[in-house]
């Protein structure tokens, strides 16, 4: 048996970025959830892959910023005071000054090699500032009459036996008593995968013992002028969640040897990696390709990751 930390029990559950991560690269999902859970090892450096874990990749870094400038202007009108888009726009602008200031400490490309560059900032500043306008012009009216509920709060339950943790951006209750799960991303709008809201729904039956029909779940996208798009969940559908969650669980506590999580490198992928500097496979040498493809589909999965 390893030798983890007193919490690793406690927070060892299934996430959506865990599951995003483990298809991403075994090897990564391993220094995320247990290399960081271990307190020694005589082979692997811990207290470098601990501090690893802070790092954020470029294209998670505004989305990241967006949600929580967001996340605490709700908090305001959680305690009943005024929410205000001023506010949120000043604590953007000051957290991206921090990751500005020390790039080459916080941001993953960065970190692992690749010049320091004004123009990405000086980029998500001004999409980011739009974001936070659509936010509060557009979604916010929509949302404010609503019953708040929850917001932004990491949630624990059980689903066939597995521990699940999900954090839902918004949870409201509509006049006509239906549950209202909205999750806001800043990524391109398209269709996304059932699991991530299929698991925010099976959550939100449990927490408020409902049924899916008095559930309406919605992405909002904040980068496509606050466009909500609607998900239904059938039975069947919630029940290939429920298989999937299942089925990852056993293959993240199959074992705790880093030999059963192999590496999947491939250039643009571990250039994103936070744990390139520590992983032997690495391949964030040979990064050729240009970093920001968007078409890129790796990208994609990042924004995922975050969001
Ligand atoms: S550097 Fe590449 S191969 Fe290594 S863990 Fe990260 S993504 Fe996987």
């Amino acid at each position: 048996m390893q030798n983890f930390e007193d919490w690793f029990e406690k927070f060892n559950a299934w996430s959506f970025s865990g599951h995003q991560l483990l298809n991403r690269c075994k090897q990564a999902y391993y220094y995320q959830h247990i290399a960081s859970a271990l307190k020694s090892s005589p082979v692997l450096n811990v207290s470098k892959i601990k501090r690893l874990k802070g790092l954020k990749s470029k294209y998670v870094v505004q989305g990241s910023l967006v949600h929580d400038a967001i996340e605490d202007q709700i908090t305001q009108h959680y305690f009943d005071r005024n929410i205000s888009q001023e506010s949120a726009q000043e604590n953007f602008l000051k957290r991206l000054k921090g990751y500005e200031t020390c790039a080459d400490d916080m941001i993953t490309e960065f970190f692992n090699g690749e010049k320091i560059d004004p123009a990405f900032f000086e980029n998500i500043r001004p999409s980011g500032i739009e974001m936070l306008d659509t936010f509060f012009k557009i979604v916010w009216p929509n949302l404010k009459p609503l019953e708040y509920l929850s917001h932004e709060k990491f949630d624990r339950f059980i689903l066939e036996g597995v521990p699940v943790t999900v954090k839902l951006d918004y949870i409201t209750k509509s006049n006509s008593g239906k549950l209202v799960l909205s999750d806001w991303k800043t990524g391109k709008e398209r269709r996304e995968s059932n699991l991530q809201l299929g698991a925010y729904v099976l959550f939100a039956m449990q927490k408020y013992d409902t049924i899916p029909e008095n559930i309406f779940s919605e992405i909002i996208y904040l980068g496509s002028s606050g466009r909500s798009r609607p998900y239904r969940f059938s039975s069947d559908q919630l029940d290939e969640v429920k298989e999937i969650v299942v089925s990852d669980f056993e293959t993240m506590n199959s074992s705790y040897e880093i030999d059963n999580f192999p590496a999947d490198p491939y250039p643009q992928k571990c250039f994103t990696c936070s744990f390139a500097s520590v992983c032997p496979d690495s391949r964030h040498k040979d990064q050729v390709v240009v970093l920001d493809d968007p078409s890129d589909p790796i990208n994609d999965m990042l924004v995922d990751i975050v969001e």
